[in-house]
């Protein structure tokens, strides 16, 4: 056999693999429920496992599979399990597994759209559609897909810099007069930390303002933060509005914090990683008037949309602003985008040779249409108040208000019930039971609570009423 093809394999190899393969997600989809929702981590036994692969004897495809399907069953959180109760983090949809699996043969490049143009106005397409349905105007409306919320944040610091100061694109910020500086929540995602790292402006650049008593942006604190700035000098350039906060799924007065940008001059951005799909439900979409007004927004297909991770999207009313932040002239690009009048992907984001995330969003929308995402956000918004019921009537005391369904809660029942070694030893005994996953955080500043999120579409009722069961018991066993 020569070496080619050990990487192609032939054609009865391939139909055994792909057999096999299929079986596999086929199996995962429909047992995944009779799992642990997450492992006993056996940091030895994962070594070993993988330490049986040494790559000096080439493995047959099939028990390569068969070995490496061991260890994603035993040694992951099951998000796709009902009974995660997490992070956003979804099970995907059958039709975006079949689309990132045609990504990965096709393998379009997304850096020119001269070389997929299929793949480049399939992602346009979806640009579009979620604009609409954000409330941009069509003529106002681009926007590029990342590989995940962070980078998106990242992406419209850079646009809200390049925006605010024409001279920063060319001469960076030493062109600067003075100290730029934008607002954000302590609840805001850590992530525009990072990003203010990446884009030279250092995290005390980060301004946190207090929030009101539900976490949410308190908008006179932030105009009073804005006008103490000013006097002492710094530059404020952006405001930060999250729509679904990570901890407690908080959505910041995005009407009133639009109007106070545009009253400052200053860029708006939304970050509605998860938050964001409320939009597509009639009744939620309230809950997010003012987001139509962001001059950007942040959106994760891979949480509320189930689809596999990554699919960031960042959407803007400004269509020329990618251009600036991210256009380069090379010699060696493909040039038909010119013939056509339209845009280079690479010209329009921080990634240069690109994943055609797109198609993983554009096939599941396009089996499950509107109407499929609608039933499913209803019925996961359906399940966290469901889910909020039960516990109150557990007496466990739910201390977030958020139409979106994440509850944050402290137990009622005793003293020490709102301490924080309390509550991570009850989420510890729920998750290393196996029976479903939840977490801590905190709310506000220093809040301790729980914390549990319908993150997936399978869940039912009886899961919900199983994590209560779990947490009940979690607190009898820790009752002296
Ligand atoms: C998850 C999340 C992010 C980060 O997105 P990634 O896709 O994990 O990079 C940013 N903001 C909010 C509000 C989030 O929930």
């Amino acid at each position: 056999m020569t070496q080619s093809s050990k990487l192609m394999l032939d054609e009865e190899e391939r139909a055994r693999l792909w057999a096999r393969v299929t079986e596999v997600i086929e199996d995962y989809l429909r047992r995944v429920g009779e799992a642990r929702v997450s492992p006993l981590i056996d940091l030895e036994k994962i070594r070993a496992l993988i330490t049986t692969f040494d790559f000096k004897r080439a493995v047959d495809p099939l028990e390569a599979v068969d070995r490496v399907a061991e260890g994603l069953w035993g040694y992951q959180v099951h998000t796709s399990h009902p009974r995660y109760f997490g992070l956003f983090n979804p099970a995907p949809t059958t039709a975006s597994i079949a689309a990132d699996a045609l990504v990965a043969a096709f393998n379009p490049q997304m850096a020119a759209w001269g070389h997929n143009p299929f793949a480049a106005e399939v992602e346009r397409h979806l640009v579009g559609a979620f604009g609409e349905r954000f409330g941009y105007k069509p003529e106002e409306t681009d926007g590029t897909f990342c590989s995940g919320g962070a980078e998106a944040n990242h992406t419209a610091l850079l646009t809200a810099l390049v925006k605010h100061f024409p001279r920063f694109a060319r001469e960076g910020l030493r062109a600067l007069p003075a100290q730029p500086v934008f607002y954000v929540t302590g609840q805001s995602h850590h992530s525009f930390l990072k990003a203010a790292r990446l884009c030279g402006l250092g995290t005390e650049s980060v301004r946190e303002v207090e929030m009101d008593e539900n976490s949410a942006m308190d908008v006179g604190r932030l105009s009073a933060a804005i006008r103490l700035d000013r006097e002492a000098g710094d530059l404020p350039f952006m405001v930060v509005g999250t729509a679904g906060t990570t901890s407690a799924g908080i959505i910041d007065p995005l009407r009133a914090m639009a109007e106070t940008a545009r009253n400052e001059k200053l860029w708006f951005h939304a970050d509605a990683a998860w938050g964001g799909a409320a939009v597509l439900v009639e009744e939620l979409r309230p809950a997010l008037f003012g987001i139509e007004r962001a001059d950007s927004i942040t959106f994760d297909a891979h949480k509320w949309l189930s689809v596999p991770m990554g699919a960031g999207l960042y959407l803007t009313r400004h269509t020329e602003i990618l251009e600036e932040t991210f256009s380069t002239a090379t010699s060696y690009m493909p040039r038909e985008s010119r013939d056509f009048g339209v845009q280079d992907p690479y010209n329009h984001s921080m990634q240069w040779s690109r994943r055609f995330i797109g198609l993983k969003v554009f096939l599941s929308l396009a089996v499950a249409g509107w109407e499929g995402y609608e039933a499913a956000i209803r019925h996961q918004t359906a399940m966290g108040e469901l889910l909020r019921r039960e516990l109150e009537a557990s007496s466990w005391e739910v201390v977030n208000r958020t139409p979106l369904p994440v509850a944050c809660f402290v137990d009622d029942t005793k003293p020490e019930g709102g301490d924080a070694r309390y509550l991570e030893e009850i989420a510890r005994e729920v998750v290393t039971s196996g029976q479903a996953w939840i977490s801590t955080t905190i709310m506000g500043r220093e809040r301790a609570v729980l914390r549990a999120c319908v993150t997936n579409y399978r869940t039912e009722a009886e899961d919900v009423r199983a994590l209560v069961e779990a947490l009940n018991y979690a607190r009898e066993k820790n009752g002296r």
